[in-house]
């Protein structure tokens, strides 16, 4: 008797963990039930000829703000996965500053469901801390989050910050005892504010980088790894951006510290002259530094000290970001350009590296990190049989010109216009269904949004069982 598959890929480069072969792979219902030998072709009711493009792990993107509930004219579900999808991303992680913000563990639920019929990718959520919430962790469940943001400073759509040094201290004591990981937003609010009580607000963005210094970054950073060695939590750190806080966050773990930490693609692609000719459009918090910040990003990316890459897909509408200086909210769409634009500055900067070994580190640092660091790896991150069968087919070689009209975020705009990019997802697949196809530019089409609600592991190992233990 013939097996059947319901979806066999051939003729495709197949990124799993030990390296990347000729050959595909062969899907049953959700999940990956075979790696196929180059030249292997099953029955299927579907076959997808990959036409030698590399068929990589769906992206795991544990950095986006979709604004969802109450400041969905900055983005919405059916926009944000869409854009996932065309950027080879089938799974997000969606952080808590909404109106109202997540801090109920019980309204995680509710979220899902209003997510629920919207996204075409899966998904799961960060829940938030305010000074008054802290409580609310001792009954978080891993169903609903293992992960929780700490804002330690903040601005226009993140007004929930973490001030005091006791409630900082409680946060990360609490999240220790439960097996949280925290995931920190770590520039230090007290040194941003002392600097402006002796410089005038920005008004143009040549100084903007020098408004929002790096020392913030360096402080908290630092305050970071001391409530770390105290009280043992895990901590990532997310878009760290300068040398310093790379280099320090990098002698943390070598010291035994569970302290990681996440860089974006746009701190990897951009530099402070950027943002004095882009302006608004790379108006960020963390700001985009130099030129040498930005290459030693990259040296810690390629070496293995950053645990993943994060797109803080964070829109603003074009009428928002053309506010004063002052006033413009900093954040940009990316979970798009996110896998793109890391294969992109890879190829520039690396031009003796292999396409494998590209794709090798774009495979860890966009599927397996996160999937590892968020608990999702029982069933997501790599081509592995038994696992969902959660990819994208990429294809290295081609270059092509970043317009507005290649955009799925609501917002319909880039920083990235006019960038020449090498490479593209032309189709991505998740739980076995075509959510994305490119593959005719004339005519991309997506599939349904049936993207679920994840449940995951505790992401801090033997996390959640004193839990368990009490209520038993
Ligand atoms: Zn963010």
């Amino acid at each position: 008797m013939t097996q059947s598959y319901d979806l066999v890929v051939t003729n495709a480069r197949v990124v799993t963990p030990d390296g990347v072969t000729s050959g595909g792979l062969a899907v049953s219902g959700e999940r990956i039930s075979a790696i196929l030998a180059d030249g292997e072709q099953p029955a299927a009711k579907e076959t997808i000829d990959a036409g030698g493009r590399y068929l990589l792990p769906g992206g795991i993107d544990p950095h986006v703000h979709f604004r969802t509930p109450g400041l969905t004219h900055k983005e919405d579900w059916a926009h944000g996965s869409r854009a996932a999808a065309a950027g080879g991303v089938t799974t997000v992680i969606d952080m808590p500053n909404t109106q109202p913000p997540l801090i109920e563990p019980e309204l995680a639920a509710e979220k899902a469901s209003t997510v629920s019929g919207d996204s075409l990718v899966d998904f799961r959520f960060h829940m938030g801390v305010t000074v008054d919430s802290v409580e609310n962790l001792r009954r978080l469940q891993p169903r609903q989050a293992t992960s929780v943001k700490v804002f330690m400073t903040g601005h226009h759509t993140a007004p929930n910050i973490i001030r005091d040094p006791v409630v900082l201290d409680r946060i990360f004591q609490v999240a220790a005892e439960r097996g949280i990981r925290l995931v920190l937003h770590a520039e230090d609010d007290s040194v941003f504010s002392l600097l402006d009580e002796t410089q005038a607000p920005p008004t143009g963005y040549d100084a903007y980088e020098s408004a929002h210094p790096r020392t913030g970054g360096i402080v908290a950073s630092s305050r970071v790894i001391e409530l770390v060695r105290k009280h043992g939590t895990a901590a990532h750190i997310l878009h760290v951006s300068s040398s310093e806080e790379s280099d320090l966050l990098k002698a943390a773990a070598k010291a035994g510290l569970p302290v990681t930490y996440e860089v974006t693609a746009h701190h990897l692609s951009f530099s402070a002259p950027d943002t004095q000719r882009l302006g608004a459009r790379i108006r960020l918090r963390p700001a985009i530094r130099c030129e040498k910040d930005k290459g030693r990003l990259w040296d810690a990316v390629m070496e293995g000290s950053v645990a993943s890459l994060g797109s803080d897909h964070a829109p603003h509408t074009v009428e928002e970001k053309l506010l004063a200086v002052a006033d413009a909210p900093p954040g940009l769409p990316g979970v798009q350009e996110l896998i793109i634009a890391l294969y992109t500055g890879m190829r520039r900067r690396y031009p003796g590296m292999s396409t494998d070994e590209a794709m090798r580190h774009v495979a860890r640092l966009t599927a397996e990190g996160p999937a590892d660091l968020f608990g999702l790896g029982g069933r997501k991150g790599r081509i592995a049989v038994g696992l969902d069968a959660d990819f994208t087919l990429f294809d290295p070689d081609v270059t092509w010109i970043m317009a507005a009209k290649h955009t799925y975020a609501k917002v319909g705009w880039s920083a990235y216009e006019g960038w020449t990019f090498t490479g593209r997802p032309d189709v991505t697949v998740r739980r076995g269904e075509t959510i994305w196809d490119g593959r005719d530019p004339e005519q991309p089409r997506f599939g349904t949004a049936s993207g679920i609600w994840l449940d995951a592991e505790p992401a801090v190992p033997g996390g959640f069982t004193a839990q368990r233990e009490t209520s038993a």
